[in-house]
């Protein structure tokens, strides 16, 4: 491609509405435009990536027995209905009449529309198992599309949906999908993690993330730095350690705290460790309250509790709000003698074991201490709802959890029946009975990996492109009119050699040239300048490690080739 043609239109200032280096970057370099929020054009250069990622998503996909197809984007109410989402997706979905006021959506995932193709024409288990898969846009009118194309409106993905007869047939179906997502991220380039995920209201051990480690990530992993465990903070566990304590039992006694509302206060007023005290939270789901105890240290985690008591409206009940509705007064709630108030009482594992606690006593000015949580508190069920810091111990080995951040590009996810139960996709299996069929679902957001890429490939100069997914491979920059007539001989033979290159032909000075290579980031730049010339030399710049190097003119096209060929992934042997 000649530059001079090329619809690449870089800038030299970074638009004020962009807050991450990808969206900068991007916008600078001339490889995507806003329509609006959340929504945007791909221009060439980005267009170029997509395609790459794509194609290596496809060869993958295809690897593990994927078959392409392409589902509407625009699908009926009705199957949303069906399966019960219609109502529950909520305004994340852009929905549609037309004029005939039947009302339809624009896909933001497609197991409704996948699972009623397959129930029309798969009878028998002859016809499964089945792996379709599809690349497409996808639209969620998310609350904040921000961090341009992280979180956009309108976005690439790739989504597989598996279709067996057991459940042994779905978990070969997740590990093949495993497989295939570790090959297209390494193919691509990018440093990432797989973590255990939450799966929602569907529970179960049955979903992970693929992470690219990168500090703009939105989510808080939590990773072994001994074995490979590593988890969303969303679901994260650990080995927890209980406070030592000497065995003596000692009476329940009311203490005078006044003007001590917080732990911080009461720890100090009372000399006391904050975790060796409990707070009592309240959840309000719309309908009821929920109390929730946690250690005075431990953050109670909202998506492990919202799992628990299935609310998609939970909230935390402000202290005002408690007091007005319960009559509980501000800053003194406790557990003992909670169950009298008519609310659920959920408290973390953790709490069981603590002795000699202080809690509120549900008294303004007063706290309990010496409390056994066994012996005082009543109607108190025990689960997994704190957050995991980092720190802790392996929930799986003696290793420390360790933190970082990571931008989710995929997502893998055993369905089970649920959307085979609602839509009444069933087979007959090899004695004759009718069964419902298990399912999968596998997705990677194409577009978002694009920018995760750049979030962990680059400099204050611009984007450094993972060869594979480079828009070019190769750069060549002619300096001036005079080193032109050689260039467009070196254009010809690489085109030629089937290397794709960009040859920045334009009339402009050196200075803007590498200034633009620098940005655009294609990871080997050839420059024909008049003194390397006079030596019969190009100069030549990897863009990752900045390394220099001079060839002869003579072996460009073979040296080449040989980066290509040591540089390529194609058949990661992952
Ligand atoms: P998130 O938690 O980031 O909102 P999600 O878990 O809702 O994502 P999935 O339904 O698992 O997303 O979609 C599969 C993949 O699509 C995600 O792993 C992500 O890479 C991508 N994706 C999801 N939402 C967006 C978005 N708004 N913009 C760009 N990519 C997205
Ligand atoms: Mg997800």
């Amino acid at each position: 491609m000649r530059q001079s043609q090329l619809f690449a239109p870089t800038l030299r200032e970074t638009p004020a509405e962009a807050e991450i280096i990808s969206h900068k970057l991007m916008l600078r370099a001339g490889m995507i435009r806003k329509s609006a929020a959340g929504i945007y054009t791909y221009l060439p250069l980005a267009q170029r990536v997509l395609t790459k990622i794509a194609k290596i998503i496809r060869e993958e996909m295809d690897r593990e027995g994927g078959q392409e197809l392409a589902l509407p984007i625009v699908q009926p109410a009705e199957i949303w209905k069906e399966s019960g989402r219609w109502d529950v997706y909520g305004d994340e979905m852009f929905r549609l009449e037309d004029r005939h006021q039947r009302q339809f959506c624009l896909g933001p995932t497609h197991e409704e529309i996948i699972t009623t193709i397959v129930k029309n024409d798969v009878r028998s288990y002859r016809d499964l198992p089945l792996r379709l898969y599809q690349l497409q846009n996808k639209y969620r009118d998310e609350i904040r599309p921000r961090f341009g194309l992280m979180r956009g409106r309108e976005f690439i993905m790739k989504d597989l949906y598996s279709f067996d007869v057991d459940e042994a047939g779905l978990e070969e179906s997740y590990q093949a999908m495993y497989r295939a997502y570790t090959r297209v991220f390494s193919r691509c380039g990018l440093k990432f993690r797989a973590v255990d995920a939450d799966s929602g209201a569907i529970g179960g051990n049955s979903s992970q993330e693929f992470m690219v480690l990168a500090e703009a990530g939105e989510a808080l992993i939590l990773y072994c730095n001994t074995c490979n465990y590593a988890a969303n903070v969303e679901k994260a566990i650990s080995k927890t350690v209980t406070p030592q304590f000497d065995g003596s039992i000692k009476e329940l006694e009311l203490v005078a705290t006044p003007d001590q509302k917080t732990i911080d206060q009461v720890c100090s007023f009372l000399g006391v460790a904050p975790e060796s005290t409990v707070k009592t939270l309240f959840y309000g789901t719309g309908s009821e309250y929920v109390a929730v105890l946690v250690r005075g240290d431990d953050q109670v985690n909202e998506v492990k509790l919202g799992n628990l008591i299935g609310g998609n409206k939970l909230y935390l009940a402000s202290p005002e709000e408690i007091h007005e509705v319960l009559g509980l007064p501000v800053g003194y709630v406790g557990p003992v003698g909670l169950e009298k108030y008519q609310v659920k009482i959920y408290a973390d594992l953790t709490v069981k074991d603590l002795h000699q606690v202080v809690v509120g006593a549900n008294q303004s000015g007063f706290h309990y201490r010496n409390v056994e949580p066994d012996r005082d508190f009543n109607n108190v069920e025990y689960v997994d709802l704190r957050t995991v810091k980092s720190g802790e111990l392996c929930p799986h080995c003696d290793g420390r959890l360790s933190e970082a951040r990571g931008i989710e590009v995929g997502q893998i996810f055993k369905l089970g029946t649920k959307y085979s139960k609602a839509l009444n996709a069933n087979f007959l299996d090899d004695k004759g009975q009718s069964r419902p069929i298990i399912m999968g679902c596998y997705g990677i957001g194409v577009s978002r990996t694009m920018a995760a890429a750049i979030e962990q490939n680059y400099d204050e100069n611009g984007i450094k492109w993972p060869l594979a997914i480079a828009p070019y491979q190769v750069h060549l920059i002619a300096v001036g009119a005079d080193q032109l007539p050689l260039a467009e001989q070196l254009y010809n033979g690489l085109l030629g050699a089937g290397v794709e290159v960009l040859f920045d032909d334009r009339n402009e000075r050196p200075g803007v040239k590498f200034k633009d290579a620098d940005l655009i980031g294609i990871p080997l730049r050839i420059t024909l300048g008049p003194k390397g010339i006079a030596q019969g030399e190009a100069e030549v710049k990897y863009r990752h490690t900045g390394n220099e190097e001079r060839w002869n003119l003579n072996d460009i096209i073979s040296k080449v080739k040989d980066y290509l060929k040591d540089n390529d992934s194609t058949d990661s042997k992952i």
